[in-house]
């Protein structure tokens, strides 16, 4: 059985995609979101071969796995999409495991990924809701990568970089969502997600 039609054959829920530049708040409008709506959402849990940041917490901000782990999963095909995301070693990926038993339970999955893993997920499953959540510049973006504190400024050009590349690819996004202002944002996501509600009036 392909990965497509494990999620072809558990349409009962929604797969929802989000990708952003990192720091670009994206994060903190999606916890809002998630308490505001009164929609299903679950998130799909990623693994990632990074070290966990002060605060995070295993099994609900990421799986950490080792290096060779992942490798294992990886080779046995437990990731729907993996990608090592920032090219500096560490690996990310969306586990079937995390996907598949929601959509079956009529959940409304949400994947937060880049965009490379956003076009992985698309080839198998094409009516993922998609939403690119971007800041208002990306001086913004440094400024807020470098308040964060937890990377390198070598770590940070990188991640700018990486984002200057990824807002080229907004394109193959549904929606765009714009965070200059968190409150606008956080309205502005729970607006689209209700359009694909079935039992909302004006559902696309
Ligand atoms: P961070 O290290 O800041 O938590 O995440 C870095 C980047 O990795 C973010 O842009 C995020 O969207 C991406 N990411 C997180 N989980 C996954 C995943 O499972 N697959 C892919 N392709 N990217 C991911």
């Amino acid at each position: 059985m392909t990965i497509s039609d494990e999620l072809e054959n558990d349409q009962s829920g929604k797969l929802v995609i989000i990708s952003g530049p990192s720091g670009a708040g994206k994060s903190t409008v999606l916890a809002r979101v998630f308490r505001n709506s009164q929609l299903p959402l679950r998130w799909s849990v990623s693994a990632t071969t990074r070290a966990p940041r002060p605060g995070e917490i295993e099994g609900e901000d990421y799986h950490y796995l080792s290096y060779d782990t992942f490798q294992e999963k990886r080779a046995r095909g437990d990731f729907i999409e993996c990608f090592e995301v920032f090219g500096g070693g560490d690996w990310y990926g969306t586990l079937k495991s995390e996907v598949a038993p929601r959509l079956t339970g009529g959940d409304w999955v949400v994947l937060e990924i880049d965009v490379e893993g956003t076009r992985a997920v698309l080839d198998h499953y094409p009516d993922a809701i998609t939403i690119f959540v971007r800041p208002g510049n990306l001086e913004q973006l440094g400024e807020r990568l470098r308040a964060r504190g937890t990377e390198t400024e070598a770590q940070i050009e990188r991640r700018l970089e990486v984002a200057r590349k990824e807002m080229e690819s907004v394109s193959i996004y549904r929606h765009v969502v714009v965070n200059n202002e968190i409150d606008t944002a956080v309205v502005d996501l729970c607006r689209i997600l209700d359009r694909y509600d079935s039992d909302s009036v004006d559902s696309p």
